[in-house]
C-alpha cells in the first residue's frame, strides 16, 4: 500500500478544519488538509456565522471576504408559543452574517490554500493506525487508490459522524446531547435583516428558524433533542405543519422550496469526552462542540481548531505527543466553553414546556434589565474581556 508522510494532517475541511489548517500554518507547520468531498459541497446548516465566527475570521484576515459573500443580520427576532414577539439586537453591527455553507466553506478552504495550505479533496479516511499506544496514521482511499497517511499529529475535523472519533472510541451518543435538525431553502422571501427563531409548542425544546440570505433566499429549518423526538412524524412534516398553522409561517406559504429538506445530527456533549488520545485531537463537531439549544457550531469548531494548533505546537516543541501535553486541549476548551455550556443547557432544560417559554419571553420583553442580561448571554462573544 502506498504511504504518504506528513508532520500534521487535518481530516475534514469544514470551517473547523480549514481554519485549523490556517492556524497551523501560523504555528509554523505545513499541514495536509483532507476532505472526502469535492468543493464546493453542501453541508446542512442554518448558515449563520455568529459573532464568535466573525471574531476569528477577523483575526485570520478573512472577514472582508465574508462581507462580500454573506448577508448581514442585525440580531434575532424570537417568538414564543403564544406568538409574543421579541427583538434582540446584536450589540455590534458587521459581526453576524448568513451565508450558504456551500459558499462559506469553499471560501474558507480557498483562503487557507491561498496561505499555502496543501489541500487534497476526494480523500476518504476510513480507519486509524495505532502504534505503541499512539495514533500515527490513517488509512484512506485517494482517487480510488488505498493509501496509508502517516504523521506525528492528526486533527479529527471530520464532523458529527466522525470516523476518527469512532475509531479512537470518543464518539459520545447520549440522546440528551444529540439534536436532530434539518433545513431547506425558500426563494423570494421578504424578510427584515434579523434571524427569526420561533419557539413552537410542538418543537420544544428546540425551534423553527428562518434565516435571511442574499437575493431573498431564506434558510428554513427546525430541530430538537433526539430524546424528545416524537417518532412517527418526520422533521419535514413538523416543518410543513408549522408553516401552515403558525402566523409566522405565512411568509413562506405559496413560496418555492429549493432543493431537498436535509436532516443531520448535531452533537453537543463535548464535556463528556477529553477528545484527545496520543497523537490525535478532535475539534468541532467531531469533538461534539455544538452549543445546546442554539445549535451554534461553526464558531466553536473554529475556536477548537485554533486551540488544537496551539497545543500541537507545544507537543512538537516538547517532542511529546502523549496526554502529558495533549490534555491541555480539553483543559483549555472547558475553561472557555464549560460555563457557557452549563448555562445554555440549563436554559434548554427550562424550555421544555410552552408555558415556561411563554413566561420566559414575556419576562424579557417586559423587563429591560432582564433583556439586557439575556442579550449578554446570547451575544456573549461581544462582551468577552470587557467586564
Ligand atoms: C441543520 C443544521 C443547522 C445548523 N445551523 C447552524 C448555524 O446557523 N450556525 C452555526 O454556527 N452552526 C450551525 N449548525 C452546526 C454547524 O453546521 C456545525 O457545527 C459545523 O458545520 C461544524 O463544523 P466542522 O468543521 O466541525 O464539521 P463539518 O462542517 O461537518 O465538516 C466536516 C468535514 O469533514 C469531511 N469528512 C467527513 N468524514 C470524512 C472522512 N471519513 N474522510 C475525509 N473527510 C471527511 C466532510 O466532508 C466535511 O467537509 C447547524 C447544523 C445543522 C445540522
Amino acid at each position: 500500500m502506498k504511504t504518504i508522510e506528513r508532520d500534521v494532517i487535518i481530516v475534514g475541511a469544514g470551517p473547523g478544519g480549514s481554519s485549523c489548517s490556517a492556524y497551523m500554518k501560523r504555528q509554523g507547520f505545513d499541514p495536509l488538509l483532507l476532505d472526502k468531498d469535492v468543493f464546493p459541497r453542501e453541508k446542512p446548516c442554518g448558515d449563520c456565522q455568529s459573532g464568535v465566527t466573525t471574531k476569528l475570521l477577523a483575526e485570520l484576515g478573512w472577514l472582508e471576504g465574508l462581507r462580500e459573500i454573506g448577508f448581514e443580520n442585525y440580531g434575532i427576532t424570537m417568538t414564543s408559543p403564544d406568538y409574543t414577539k421579541l427583538v434582540v439586537e446584536a450589540p455590534n453591527r458587521g459581526t453576524r452574517y448568513d451565508t450558504p455553507r456551500r459558499i462559506y466553506d469553499h471560501y474558507c478552504v480557498k483562503r487557507a490554500v491561498a496561505e499555502g495550505v496543501e489541500f487534497r479533496e476526494n480523500v476518504w479516511v476510513y480507519d486509524v493506525i495505532w502504534e505503541d499506544g499512539k495514533v500515527c496514521g490513517v488509512k484512506a482511499k485517494v482517487d480510488g487508490e488505498y493509501v496509508q497517511i502517516r504523521f506525528r499529529m492528526v486533527i479529527g475535523a471530520d464532523g458529527s459522524h466522525s470516523i476518527i472519533a469512532k475509531k479512537i472510541k470518543m464518539f459520545p451518543d447520549n440522546d440528551n446531547d444529540v439534536a436532530v435538525v434539518g433545513r431547506c431553502y425558500y426563494a423570494d422571501v421578504d424578510m427584515e435583516p434579523f434571524n427569526e427563531i420561533h419557539f413552537d409548542k410542538d418543537v420544544l425544546p428546540g425551534y423553527v428558524w428562518l434565516f435571511p440570505e442574499k437575493d431573498k433566499l431564506c434558510n428554513v429549518g427546525l430541530g430538537f433533542n433526539r430524546d424528545l423526538y416524537k417518532e412517527g412524524k418526520t422533521l419535514e412534516e413538523y416543518l410543513d405543519s408549522w408553516i401552515e398553522t403558525s402566523p409566522f409561517g405565512e411568509k413562506l406559504r405559496g413560496k418555492r422550496r429549493i432543493g431537498e429538506f436535509r436532516g443531520w445530527r448535531i452533537p453537543s456533549g463535548s464535556q463528556a469526552m477529553a477528545n484527545v488520545v496520543p497523537g490525535c485531537i478532535l475539534i468541532g463537531d467531531a469533538g461534539s462542540m455544538v452549543m445546546p439549544l442554539t445549535g451554534e457550531g461553526i464558531g466553536p469548531a473554529m475556536v477548537t481548531g485554533k486551540l488544537a494548533s496551539e497545543v500541537t505546537r507545544e507537543a512538537f516543541d516538547e517532542n511529546d505527543f502523549s496526554l502529558n501535553v495533549l490534555s491541555r486541549y480539553p483543559e483549555r476548551r472547558d475553561k472557555i466553553y464549560g460555563p457557557k455550556y452549563q448555562s445554555i443547557k440549563a436554559m434548554e432544560n427550562a424550555f421544555s414546556s410552552a408555558e415556561a417559554v411563554d413566561g420566559f419571553v414575556h419576562k424579557i420583553a417586559e423587563n429591560p434589565e432582564v433583556k439586557a442580561g439575556f442579550q449578554k448571554q446570547w451575544y456573549y462573544e461581544s462582551y468577552e474581556g470587557k467586564e
